[in-house]
């Protein structure tokens, strides 16, 4: 039998991202290898290379990539001293340890940002109880307070009103060995997110400016083109490749912004694997972030990321209850609207699905969008 040359990624992590990670390997001929927490993750229920893995095991992880021939990530919930170990052991990790560090740090990457002379919302870390009163002195109240590490869609953030409500929240955090920081409330205009993919010989494809929408911490909507002047995206795109050259990602990066009500763009956060709001690329860009990800993590040339129609717009599918989606399926005929469903089982909240429609009128877009993801969601 003929050796077969087909070159393995390990991904750890099983969720949705995953999961359309794999779906874009399928047309470059890539075999993904999967490390999922259980059978019922979203990828792992349509890889037929799953292993049962703790993320947070270092020698799983080594052990995982010694079968890879380049390991890439699904979160950032990943044990560093494993991918140094798969390092050591000769595989490739895009992106690295080093680079993953800003996106399992936030405060680790407001300082190193701060030093780069990027804006960032005023911040201080939060180690004793004068602290907030110190820190509340600056800013004001509300303040919001989070935690370095382990957040995700708004676990991990939480507004403050009051130095008391503060103080209580700082005792709870604290005796659960939370490293936390405060920050001022922004008033925002918009949210903005820059994805750009980025390979090792650092050739970067910019994605065009998303406008996201959150309701309490969670993205329910995305679309492109943002609804900003040409100054502003150009700033958005700078900062954009500033942080990405300066961490050397390997791999999509999405870049979190703030524009306040003042016209300032601030760095809110930034992702180093695919992201929410990046979903939209699969329907409206030439390359959607999943091909050019694993493109990236290949070093191999990137795709265009230039967008097919004026507008994109995407819709979360988050679950209303129980209701599983696919049982309002037979209800929704033919549709120019991609529909994406990630097989989660529903829980109240959960992302479980999203939709894309592209088009050359944006109402119309954001209309036949919403109304997909709907009737999906299984509304009356
Ligand atoms: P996560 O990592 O959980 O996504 P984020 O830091 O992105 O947390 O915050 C989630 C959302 O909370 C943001 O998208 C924004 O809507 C709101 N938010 C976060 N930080 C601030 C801030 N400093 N001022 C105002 N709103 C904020």
């Amino acid at each position: 039998m003929t050796k077969r040359s087909i070159p393995t990624v390990g991904i750890i992590g099983a969720g949705q991202l995953a999961r359309m990670m794999i779906q874009a390997s399928i047309s470059l001929g890539i075999e993904c290898r999967i490390l999922a927490k259980s059978l019922d993750d979203s990828a792992a229920l349509i890889s037929p290379n799953v292993e049962i893995g703790d993320p947070d095991d270092p020698i799983a992880i080594e052990a995982f990539a010694k079968k890879c021939d380049v390991v890439t990530l699904d979160h950032e919930l990943v044990n560093a001293e494993g991918l140094k170990l798969a390092i050591e052991a000769g595989i490739p990790v895009r992106p690295t340890p080093e680079t993953l560090r800003y996106a399992q740090d936030k405060l680790y990457q407001r300082n190193q940002f701060t030093t780069l002379g990027l804006r960032v919302p005023k911040f201080k870390a939060l180690v004793d109880e004068s602290d907030l009163l110190e820190f509340s002195s600056g800013v004001g109240w509300p303040l919001v307070v989070k935690s370095a590490t382990g957040g995700y869609d708004g676990h991990g953030v939480w507004i403050v009103h009051s130095e008391a409500d503060g103080q209580a929240l700082l005792k709870r955090l604290w005796g659960n060995g939370l490293r936390v920081f405060g920050e001022e409330l922004i008033d925002i205009q918009m949210e903005l997110a820059v994805l750009l993919a980025r390979r090792t010989t650092g050739e970067i494809a910019m994605y065009p400016v998303v406008e996201t929408y959150q309701k309490d911490g969670i993205c329910h909507e995305a679309s492109i083109p943002a609804a900003i002047s040409d100054e502003i995206r150009a700033s958005a795109e700078n900062v954009a490749t500033i942080i990405g050259e300066h961490i050397e990602v390997e791999g999509i990066m999405a870049v979190e912004l703030f524009l306040d009500s003042e016209g300032q763009l601030t760095v809110n956060e930034i992702a180093t694997r695919p992201h929410n709001s990046g979903h939209l690329t699969i329907d409206g860009c030439s390359t959607s972030q999943f091909e050019n990800h694993m493109r990236a993590v290949m070093n191999w040339p990137l795709g265009s990321a230039a967008p097919i129609k004026n507008s994109a717009v995407m819709v979360n599918i988050l679950a209303a209850g129980e209701k599983n989606p696919l049982a309002t399926m037979s209800d929704i005929q033919s549709t120019d609207t991609a529909i994406h469903l990630y097989g989660k089982i529903p829980r109240e909240g959960r992302k479980i699905g999203h939709v894309t429609s592209i088009g050359d009128d944006r109402a119309d877009v954001a209309s036949r969008a919403r109304s997909i993801a709907s009737k999906l969601r299984g509304d009356s």
